[in-house]
């Protein structure tokens, strides 16, 4: 592919709008020239509003098949726990075929919605029983394919599972296809790593399940193999998600999670912490200042009942946060971005908490904050229209009844906040068109495939 040159109009660069601006993006679909207020060559693709794709920090594909089938009531005190059993029994139906199927349908949606790069928090590893399949990273391999054929840039973290509790247990019987020890863990790691290794668009990171799944000894194991025998890679981990979660912590380590962590560790703009819903002051400050990333996951945090994100505390001590889509209940960044704000408005009975004097506009603020954070969490040049970083670029409907007469400075606000439709009709992921006039070339096979793969799952 030859380098190609567009002329856009009206481009948000990651924290601003700017007019006119020549973009060039190489053969390898990263932005080798970028020249403000110009004009239109000879060849130029032209372009009119264009703004930096998002990156979606947590997914775990395989549960987009079960999208809706928690929505019942089990008992009158249904929690995060009750969920988790449907989400087992999902966990040790799938095939290796059915997860990249589910994978590469659910990675089609976000970038249709504005994802251009999906870090993949994997923990689907083996055979139901907990045998390796013959090739160790096979599902990994599902995971790698899926993202191929849909054509999203992905962050693939294999997890680390090793218990069932804080207390060490070992693994309950559908817990079996997620463990691993350090070893087959590394090895899965560099198998991995090697079947993509072709493809600079794709790396690989290291995801630790939680406290209560690793113990602190195969953690610093983990973190000292590859702090010593790679390339300095991202490091997710969930933590404290749920209430329960803090109160065992308390019992078994003495401390709170995110508490124990930073003390435990040098936690930095490496780490990408997910959830960390239930944090003191202290906690929240402390972490805000460590320089790592806090995928928050809203829709997903409200659809299990997590508990809200001390969004304010955090960002006033420079905290850094990314959106993931965690559950894939809902796979549209906007929503996200929509109801991280909204809950807090909910909270406090208050309004735009995201903004302030750096940036008033609430949907900007969200907007560019989500970017930043979003490469930060997963390593890579990308959220920014700038010398290079990917191109990975949303154009949207500029003819939209949304966006018609809309100040500049008001546009991502309305993306966010003011319309119901989807106003994204062209994405460019890594340098090539993905989506073109609302539709992907392979849409049509990707959907029947993942049609077939849920039929003996959704039963
Ligand atoms: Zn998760």
């Amino acid at each position: 592919m030859p380098q190609q040159t567009y002329f856009i109009n009206n481009a948000f660069l990651g924290d601003h709008w700017v007019q006119n601006v020549r973009l060039t993006v190489d053969n390898m679909g990263i932005i080798s020239g970028l020249q403000k207020g110009g004009s239109t060559e000879q060849g130029d693709q032209r372009l009119g509003t264009v703004v930096p794709g998002l990156v979606n920090c947590h997914s775990h594909a395989f549960q987009r098949a079960m999208a809706g089938l928690t929505e019942y009531q089990n008992s009158p005190t249904d929690t995060f726990w009750s969920w988790r059993n449907t989400m087992y029994r999902f966990a040790n139906l799938v095939s290796p075929e059915d997860l990249q199927a589910i994978a590469c349908y659910l990675y089609l949606e976000m970038i249709k919605q504005g994802y251009t790069s999906v870090a993949e928090f994997h923990y689907v590893h083996h055979q139901p029983n907990g045998a390796a399949y013959s090739c160790v990273s096979q599902l990994s391999q599902s995971i790698i394919n899926a993202a191929n054929i849909a054509g999203i840039n992905l962050t693939l973290l294999p997890v680390l599972y090793m218990t069932a509790g804080f207390d060490g247990q070992p693994l309950l019987e559908q817990q079996k296809r997620f463990g691993n020890s350090v070893a087959r863990y590394i090895d899965i790691q560099n198998d991995a790593a090697q079947y993509c290794a072709d493809q600079s668009q794709h790396n690989v990171g290291i995801a630790l399940h939680s406290l209560r799944a690793v113990p602190a000894e195969p953690m610093s194991e983990v973190i000292n193999y590859f702090a010593n025998n790679s390339s300095v890679c991202p490091i997710h981990i969930h933590i404290s998600e749920q209430t329960q979660e803090v109160e065992q912590s308390i019992a078994s380590l003495r401390k709170r999670p995110v508490e124990w962590l930073l003390d435990n560790y040098a936690v930095d703009k490496q780490w990408c912490l997910i959830h960390a819903t239930h944090m003191t002051p202290q906690e929240t400050k402390a972490l805000a200042r460590s320089g790592a990333t806090v995928g928050i996951c809203p829709t997903t945090e409200a659809n299990l009942g997590d508990g809200l994100f001390p969004l304010r505390n955090y960002l006033d001590h420079g905290g850094h946060i990314a959106v993931g889509s965690d559950g894939n209940t809902c796979t549209n960044p906007m929503e996200e971005l929509r109801w991280l704000e909204y809950g807090q408005r909910l909270a406090t009975r208050t309004r735009n908490i995201t903004s302030d004097n750096t940036q008033l506009n609430t949907g900007t603020s969200l907007y560019a904050r989500g970017l930043a954070g979003g490469g930060r969490a997963i390593g890579q040049k990308t959220g920014k229209l700038k010398l290079g970083y990917r191109a990975d670029l949303i154009v949207l409907e500029d003819d939209s009844v949304d966006l018609a007469n809309i100040a500049t400075g008001s546009i991502l606000d309305v993306l966010i906040f003011g319309t119901s439709q989807s106003l994204i009709k062209d994405v460019m992921v890594n340098g090539q068109w993905k989506i073109t006039d609302y539709h992907h070339a392979e849409e049509e096979h990707i959907k029947s495939a993942f049609i077939a793969a849920t039929r003996a799952l959704r039963v």
